[in-house]
């Protein structure tokens, strides 16, 4: 008779298939803490009645206690539609402000003036910002200090453009964009704010990346800001995808290990918006 007597090397397997459960259910657990945030963005759409008729349509499509819903809009929105989502689970933020308190800044918002206007969250460092608007950086980081000086929550963006993807240099240039945007930025802050991963040639196009594109770069972003702080505040961090999200992808993006919900441009401005925020 045989007996299939196992060798030491087979044995010596079990611990090593032991740790590797042990942490992926390590990761679905501290994955499973982190609330998603599901956050549209209207960027330049919606005069102040059109914004308040499209809360009014999405209210009910977008009610999802176990989600945090966000609608960022134009500063001449943000009155009416934080008027309009009272006594919702729907959030506000703004798209953009300004780092200094007041003064003379001809055109720009002050984070006080978006609290004072019941704004929890503000899109800081958007591609379009970045590309139309030249800032920098060095900008972003100032923002994102001053919106934590006020209480308010910061969507930080960041994302390559589709040369240097071609390039090999994403990560490196994404690194970047987030070490200097968290200068000075304490762990807790860190730990309550929100990473917007947006790769450019994503934004707008129809173009997504797929799911292992954008699950690699979020779960990069999260070792980034492992070294800049520790284990703890990359796993507290949400970070989103943003790039062509719609009602058809938005599952499968969302049930990666690093990717904590979506910055969604065009889909947050019709009924889509909702099955996305229900996408289960
Ligand atoms: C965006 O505006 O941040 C965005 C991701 O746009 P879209 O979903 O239209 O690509």
């Amino acid at each position: 008779m045989e007996v299939n007597i196992p060798s030491c090397s087979e044995e010596a397997k079990w611990p090593c298939r032991r740790d590797i459960v042990s942490e992926i259910v390590d990761k679905e657990i501290k994955k499973m803490a982190r609330k998603k945030i599901i956050a549209g963005n209207w960027k330049m759409n919606k005069t102040p009645s059109e914004a308040v008729a499209l809360v009014e349509e999405l209210k009910p499509l977008v009610a999802n206690e176990e989600v945090d819903v966000v609608f960022c809009v134009p500063a001449i929105d943000i009155v009416p539609v934080v008027e309009a989502c009272k006594g919702t689970n729907i959030q506000v933020g703004a798209e953009n402000m300004y780092f200094e308190e007041s003064g003379a800044y001809t055109g720009e918002i002050s984070p006080a003036m978006l609290v004072d206007a019941g704004v929890k969250y503000v899109v800081l460092g958007h591609s379009e910002r970045r590309d139309y608007f030249g800032e920098t950086n060095e900008d972003v980081n100032k923002k994102v200090l001053k919106a934590f000086e006020h209480g308010i929550t910061p969507i930080m963006c960041c994302g390559e453009t589709l040369e240097q993807r071609e390039q090999g240099v994403t990560m490196d240039f994404i690194r970047q964009q987030v070490k200097v945007g968290l200068q000075n930025v304490t762990a807790d802050q860190a730990k309550a704010m929100v990473i917007a991963y947006e790769p450019i040639w994503a934004i707008g196009t129809g173009k997504t990346a797929t799911t292992e594109q954008a699950e690699e770069v979020c779960k990069g972003i999260r070792e980034c800001v492992a070294e800049v702080y520790d284990e703890a505040t990359a796993e507290a961090i949400r970070i989103q995808y943003g790039g062509s999200v719609n009602a058809g992808n938005a599952a499968e993006l969302f049930a990666q290990a690093d990717i904590d919900g979506g910055l969604v441009g065009g889909a947050s401005l019709k009924a889509d918006f909702g099955k996305i925020v229900n996408y289960k």
